[in-house]
């Protein structure tokens, strides 16, 4: 039977070296480095907790390009969170963090975007958060690099400038979950499948861009992903 409507197209995030990575889900997980925890107010480690952001709130950026998203409605707090993204070629469901690895199709810089007013103010009155988190053009990702290219991603800077300015400095060996034991708690979760991005968290120093901001985020081995604010 032909679709009643036009189907949509199907967000994709280019790869360096050539093709397109077809996005299925975006899981984001929350508050997974200590210093982050505890500018947002919580300590300790607490077992990792998912939200998720629809998949068309991808705003690929092609290597070498600046890409561009709108400051969104109903905020006055729009706040950049920079992110390594995790791309699952494979899927399965209760993998173990010895046997993820296989599961990584590769990996990018992301941004999750968030509406820090909206989102407090459902976290303050017990609401989901999507409205603070799963909104349009809220997943600015930069090209991916498949895992056979990438070295370990034990470590690394993690930075976001704004305007030059670093705002965010963190290194990937202080994830409070790494991406293993992240897959691994996520798994038993939600069965993963091929094209599920999973961004992994934030390092401290999120801080609020206005119109005319450009951000600047890098992760070593991954480049630089550049992105305005309209
Ligand atoms: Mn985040």
């Amino acid at each position: 039977m032909p679709f009643v409507i036009a189907a949509p197209a199907p967000s994709t995030v280019p790869v360096v070296g050539g093709g397109d990575f077809p996005v299925r889900r975006i899981y984001c997980v929350g508050r997974n480095y200590a210093e982050h925890a505890q500018e947002m107010g919580f300590t300790g480690r607490e077992p990792p907790f998912f939200f998720l952001k629809p998949s068309d709130a991808i705003v690929a950026v092609p290597y070498g390009s600046t890409g561009a998203i709108h400051y969104p409605p109903l905020t006055a707090n729009f706040h950049h969170e920079v992110e390594l993204v995790v791309a699952i070629g494979l899927g399965g469901r209760d993998i173990a963090a010895a046997d993820a690895q296989r599961h990584i199709w590769g990996y990018a810089v992301g941004l999750d975007m968030t509406r820090r007013d909206l989102q407090n103010e459902m976290k303050k009155q017990g609401r989901p958060w999507c409205i603070g988190k799963a909104f349009d053009e809220s997943a600015p990702i930069g090209p991916l690099h498949p895992a056979a290219s990438v070295g370990d991603l034990g470590r690394g800077a993690v930075t976001l400038s704004v305007n030059g300015v670093l705002r965010q400095k963190g290194d990937l060996s202080e994830l409070i979950w790494n991406v293993a034991e992240t897959i691994e708690t996520l798994s038993r979760a939600w069965t993963l499948a091929p094209g599920d991005l999973i961004f992994t968290g934030t390092p401290a120093g999120v801080g609020a861009v206005v119109a005319g901001d450009v951000m600047s985020a890098t992760i070593a081995g991954l480049g630089t992903l550049s992105v305005a604010v309209r």
